[in-house]
């Protein structure tokens, strides 16, 4: 049986107010005084946000770095994904579960309250990391887990394809897709058929990874979009990173965009990971890779999340689990300083991700009571002391915090 819990003193959208959570809901927000048998809890007139939703990472993967041996580090895209293949022969499902317990752990002390993993689904590793991560997300009750059937090695073949319907038929939520893994545009298009046609037989929305580099021809979301309203997929397809759109000229980028809010497809970026990814073809296209373009999402109202990606694995060897380092360079890397655009990307790492999860989420009434205590009274604070969080409440229960950690 849940506590009923009432948070004191708790700075919501700049002012100061209480919140009472019963049965692990939200049953009132605003000035509310104390009865018997209520569990208190001071915030201590700092902010509360709802937890985190990190809506894009790779759980299977996580943790893989103590079997990477020093050269192995700082390889391109294609250099990970053959290392990867090596890892992968090795797992067992107790080593999937354990690694992925382990940093959904970590993301829990960072404010994380729900989670969208990818799973790769392939002939290498088959349906072993599906069955550990479903396993997982019927024990695991500090998050909501959510899993994306992802094929790393494409589906242009009988067998990779029946694998990805397998995995969704046995419960994935969602249908993923990697187009560029496929080495042409005829692939990609194929590629991105099969997907839509799996995601319709199972009634499924779709996160497609696409466009990952700076390469203005290493182009597919025009591909996505056609699909899209093609097959009247409207607000249900996902589109993670679409890098090259950054670079592509201001007027084309403008229409395809006009069509993706037509399809509804909204965009996930993950701002370190992003940042850190190598290609054989870099010096084609010179410059670090980047960022999509954000701004210009923003503005003709596309909704845009953040995600972790990967972490300590091949693909990225850092992560801690923390959002507030992805807010933080997503801040940095877009120039993105005003106390507006804080706040928009504070959203984007809350609110919107929530949306593309279809929580019940928010700090309101009737919402869950799925929530983090700062150490601080601002978001500006929450950037300039990263880390620094005092308490993580989910459903109504605090599941972490800094006073018990000690
Ligand atoms: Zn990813």
């Amino acid at each position: 049986m849940k506590r009923n819990l009432l948070i004191t003193n708790a700075i919501i959208d700049d002012k100061k107010q209480d919140i009472l959570i019963e049965k692990g809901k939200i049953v009132r927000v605003g000035r509310i005084s104390s009865s018997s048998g209520i569990h208190l809890l001071d915030a201590n007139g700092k902010i509360v946000l709802p937890g985190f939703v990190n809506i894009h990472t790779h759980l299977d993967k996580a943790d893989l770095i103590s079997r990477m041996k020093p050269e192995e580090f700082g390889g391109t895209l294609e250099q990970n994904r053959e290392l990867i293949k090596k890892f992968k022969k090795n797992y067992t499902k107790k080593d999937i579960k354990d690694r992925a317990k382990r940093v959904i752990t970590e993301m829990v002390a960072m404010g994380i309250t729900a989670i969208r993993t990818h799973v790769d689904v392939d002939p290498i590793c088959g349906l072993l990391p599906m069955e550990a991560l479903l396993e997982l997300q019927e024990e695991i009750d500090i998050v909501e887990l959510h899993l994306v059937a992802f094929p790393q090695q494409g589906v242009l073949s009988n067998e990779k394809r029946d694998l990805v319907d397998k995995a969704v038929s046995l419960g994935a939520n969602l249908v993923g897709g990697l187009p560029l893994v496929e080495h042409d545009r005829d692939g990609w298009r194929k590629h991105i058929d099969l997907i839509f046609d799996i995601a319709a037989k199972y009634n499924k929305d779709i996160e497609v990874q696409i466009d990952e580099s700076n390469d203005p021809d290493d182009f597919a979301l025009p591909l996505l979009v056609e699909k899209t309203l093609e097959a009247k997929f409207y607000g249900r397809v996902t589109a993670t990173h679409v890098i090259s759109l950054s670079k592509i000229e201001a007027k084309e980028a403008k229409e395809i965009i006009a069509a993706m809010k037509e399809a509804g497809i909204k965009v996930i970026v993950t701002p370190s990971a992003n940042l850190i990814t190598r290609f054989p073809n870099d010096k084609k296209v010179w410059g670090y890779n980047s960022i999509t373009r954000i701004k210009d999402l923003i503005d003709a109202g596309i909704e845009v999340a953040i995600g972790t990606d990967n972490i300590r694995d091949p693909f990225f060897p850092f992560g801690n689990g923390s959002m507030i380092r992805e807010i933080h360079t997503l801040i940095v890397a877009t120039r993105m300083t005003t106390p507006n655009d804080i706040e928009e990307v504070f959203k984007m790492a809350t609110i919107n991700g929530a949306k593309m999860m279809g929580l019940n989420y928010g700090i309101s009434e009737g919402k869950k009571g799925d929530m983090v205590i700062f150490d601080t009274d601002t978001l500006i604070g929450i950037l300039n002391s990263p880390e620094k969080i005092n308490y993580v409440i989910k459903d109504g229960e605090i599941i972490y915090g800094r006073d018990e950690r000690k």
